[in-house]
């Protein structure tokens, strides 16, 4: 339903239950309301009035085509309504990855598990994302350069901070994990979001 129609019905009925709970509530009452004949024309109206009139924070009910009607004005409540669950704070998981070019210019990249975020992509090899730090997994043994880079990405149920190791690695490099792209294949603009954002800022530190 629309966020414009939910707020004018939980104020018109004083609903207390806070979103996104009052949903079904909010629902109920609308079908209640919807006229037989020209419901568009209503429901246009509903919304007109919520987006014009009973907006977010200051609501002019004394201009209000409903305020003799409306009970969230009678009790004087009309700006703190609808009510909204505070949101959770998301925690925080950090974890490392691993960059790594060989002598041929050619990058290492893995497929992602086909299960979870990001799955079936390619990305840089990595480290699990935990709250804890976790367990470094590098997939090679290299001389592994750390110059202090993170990467900070926001997903839905959490942010991540990522920090960005890099290697240099001969020919004969066998990484356990992976596969080495040719550069010319090479192209970051396919990555994810959160993997590009670690090579853009892996060119500062690790020039060509
Ligand atoms: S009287 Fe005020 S709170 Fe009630 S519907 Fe109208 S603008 Fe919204």
């Amino acid at each position: 339903m629309d966020g414009n129609v939910e707020r004018v019905l939980a104020r018109l009925f004083a609903v207390q239950t806070p979103l996104p709970a009052a949903k079904p509530e909010l629902k109920a009452l609308a079908e209640a309301l919807t006229p037989k004949a020209r419901p568009g024309c209503y429901a246009q109206a509903v919304m007109d009035l919520g987006a014009t009139v009973c907006t977010p924070r200051s609501p002019a009910c004394g201009i209000c085509p409903l305020m003799t009607m409306c009970r969230a004005r009678a009790q004087g409540i009309a700006a703190d309504l609808p009510r909204k669950l505070p949101k959770q704070a998301k925690p925080v998981r950090q974890g490392t990855v691993y960059l790594v070019r060989r002598a041929d210019g050619a990058m290492l990249l893995e497929t992602r598990p086909d299960h979870g975020l990001l799955g079936g992509m390619l990305g840089w090899p990595g480290t699990q994302w935990a709250e804890t730090a976790p367990q470094p997994a590098p997939p090679l043994q290299a001389d592994w350069h750390d110059p202090g880079l993170e990467v900070r990405h926001t997903f839905t149920h959490f942010h991540l901070t990522l920090r960005v190791l890099l290697a240099d690695v001969g020919l004969d490099a066998t990484p356990d994990r992976g596969m080495f792209h040719p550069r010319a294949l090479f192209r970051p603009a396919s990555l994810p979001t959160v993997m590009r954002k670690a090579w853009d800022i892996a060119q500062g530190a690790w020039p060509l």
